[in-house]
């Protein structure tokens, strides 16, 4: 067995597997970084022969090396990656995601988590029922509800191992079972959770969605999004559709991507800890209603979130004062070293208000109704120091 075959096998630890599979020596130079592929088209063997790359869009060499790490770490293939699944790499996380939608047809219902993040709420609401495609949110918390939603036109269940903005968790094992009774592909976007803390495909659910522009990347400075599967109908369908209409991650953003897979593990469970550090102190906070993070021992699904986690519950946290949107929003622009700013998972820590930013396309009803609420803020908790982060806080709350 060759040290590439080692690191391969799931017997390696999760940090092994994310540095060496799909990064095998370049056998050409013995360069422990592959190249990079920067071209768009192959030479072909002959005319109507097809090798084992022709057009970038199809297949590329950089892309392919990424897809097969996701693969592995998503738990999407077997130790000898014999299971016919895959992964694929889009240009970004709501490209990935769209690619689940249009698996559908027109007719077809899907059923939501209702703690959404706002851009999949606008693609289900705004953008799929243009194509005849219905949504229909619910407590992804519970899961009969989930089942008493589900009618003859349901095609797909899609939650968040996280939910977005108020830190849900929901049974995977249940959700999946419920998809497999009545043969409804099930979907999860894990973009919180990351692959280093929790694999849904693990607990039976056929797709997992990670916006890699968030922790896979790490560092803010790329866009991605990637689908796993271990289900090799599904697999071919999404890589179909792929090529079809062509949202593929290009080769740098790949090159970008592989190398923040490498520090995932390290990063996301500093990360939880300064979380779970923040989460205490702000639970303490005169100021603080309330805070969401799965890591909590009063979070409505903490001991859930513990069986689903792999020892940490990741570097998202939300809490709610008592005051106004306008406060709420002053509170965010006060903060000097949380950033005002949309996405989540780099290094860098950032601050938002839902209610304006994440979740503005939702509609204004659809903000009340699912709890999204004026005195929220989300945190994403990046790698500076925790005295640094809790300083920053406690100045701007005041
Ligand atoms: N899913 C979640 C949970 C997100 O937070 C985001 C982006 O913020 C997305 C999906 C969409 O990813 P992208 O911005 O890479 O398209």
């Amino acid at each position: 067995m060759s040290e590439g075959d080692n690191a391969r096998s799931r017997k390696a630890s999760f940090c092994t597997r994310a540095i060496h599979v799909g990064n095998d020596l370049d056998p050409q130079t013995g360069a422990v970084v592959p190249p990079v592929h920067f071209a768009s088209t192959f030479r072909q063997p002959g005319a109507g022969q097809w090798g084992e790359f022709d057009y970038s869009r199809s297949g590329n060499p950089t892309r392919g090396r990424l897809e097969t790490t996701l693969a592995n770490l998503d738990s999407a293939v077997g130790d000898d990656e014999s299971s016919g699944g895959g992964a694929l790499a889009f240009s970004t996380g709501m490209a990935a995601i769209h690619a689940v939608t249009m698996l559908l047809r027109s007719g077809d219902h899907v059923i939501a988590g209702s703690d959404l993040y706002g851009g999949a709420y606008r693609l289900l609401h705004k953008i799929c029922d243009r194509s005849g495609i219905t949504p229909t949110l619910v407590d992804a918390t519970n899961p009969a509800a989930i089942e008493a939603a589900i009618k003859p036109e349901t095609k797909l269940i899609w939650v968040e191992s996280i939910g977005n903005p108020q830190m849900t968790v929901p049974d995977l094992a249940a959700i999946a079972a419920i998809g497999r009774r009545h043969q409804v592909i099930t979907a999860v976007d894990n973009t919180f959770g990351t692959p280093a803390l929790c694999r849904p495909l693990e607990f039976g659910f056929d797709i997992v969605m990670h916006s890699a522009t968030k922790y896979l990347g790490g560092h803010s400075d790329v866009l991605g999004g990637t689908l796993a599967t271990g289900r090799d109908d599904l697999y071919r369908e999404l890589a179909y559709v792929q090529n079809a209409t062509g949202a593929v991650m290009d080769p740098m953003s790949c090159f970008l991507v592989a190398r923040g897979l490498k520090t995932l593990d390290l990063r996301v469970r500093r990360q939880s800890e300064t979380a779970m550090r923040l989460a205490l102190w702000l639970s303490q906070h005169p100021r603080v209603a309330r805070v969401l993070y799965p890591g909590l021992e009063d979070h409505p699904q903490h001991d859930l979130a513990r069986s689903q986690f792999d020892g940490a519950f990741g570097g998202m946290l939300t809490f709610e004062l008592d005051a106004s949107l306008e406060t709420t929003a002053k509170v965010c622009e006060s903060t000097q070293l949380f950033h005002l700013a949309v996405s989540l998972g780099a290094v860098e820590s950032l601050i938002e208000q839902p209610a304006t930013m994440s979740h503005a396309s939702y509609d204004a009803a659809d903000r009340v109704k699912f709890g999204v609420t004026d005195g929220l803020i989300r945190l994403s908790v990046g790698l500076e120091s925790f005295d640094d982060l809790r300083d920053d806080l406690n100045a701007a709350i005041g």
